[in-house]
């Protein structure tokens, strides 16, 4: 009787019931503790197109302090990066190396798009060498609008995208 209870059918059966319980049950906390990581510790790249880059580079001044909302400074290589803040106008011979430099960050990762020319080509939407948007070269997470924006509002785009994370499922 045991021994039919016990059979390699029903042990398979036993440990996959087991090992879903256990998925559903870690599931929650887990996904929490890893969105609590990938929050507090974005990692912006450093690529400059245009004058947008200004207040990028302002917003990691004392004056502002970024660090304190889970922004590290940029720096570094590109697969420790996970953000890319795509600072102002997108020429269509730079899309293909921005689409590069997002191909290379780290998994996940995540895009907001700086300033009026990223989102729609700002000043130079009718023009031939312009992208009207990045969102055809990489999907953008976060628009942060004006010309420029400043430092304030692209630190609370990064606030929005950490809520955006927040809310995300851990695959
Ligand atoms: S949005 Fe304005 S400040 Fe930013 S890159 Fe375009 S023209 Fe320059």
């Amino acid at each position: 009787m045991m021994k039919d209870l016990v059979s390699p059918q029903n042990f398979n059966v036993m440990v996959s019931k087991l090992s879903d319980v256990l998925v559903r049950a870690l599931d929650a906390p887990l996904g929490y503790a890893i969105n609590w990581g990938r929050i507090w510790s974005l990692w912006p790249v450093h690529l400059e197109t245009a004058c947008c880059s200004v207040e990028f580079g302002a917003s990691s001044s004392p004056r502002y302090d970024v660090e304190r909302f889970g922004i590290i400074e940029a720096f570094g290589s590109l697969r420790q990066c996970d953000l890319i803040v795509v600072q102002g106008t997108v020429t269509r011979k730079m899309a293909p190396r921005l689409r590069m430099v997002y191909d290379q960050m780290a998994e996940p990762k995540y895009v907001i798009a700086m300033g009026a020319c990223a989102i729609t080509g700002g000043l130079f939407f009718d023009s031939y060498n312009v992208l009207p948007g990045i969102d055809s070269v990489v999907p953008v997470d976060v628009y942060v609008p004006g010309c420029p924006p400043r430092p304030e509002t692209l630190i609370q785009g990064c606030m929005l995208l950490q809520e955006k994370i927040k809310r995300s499922k851990i695959k």
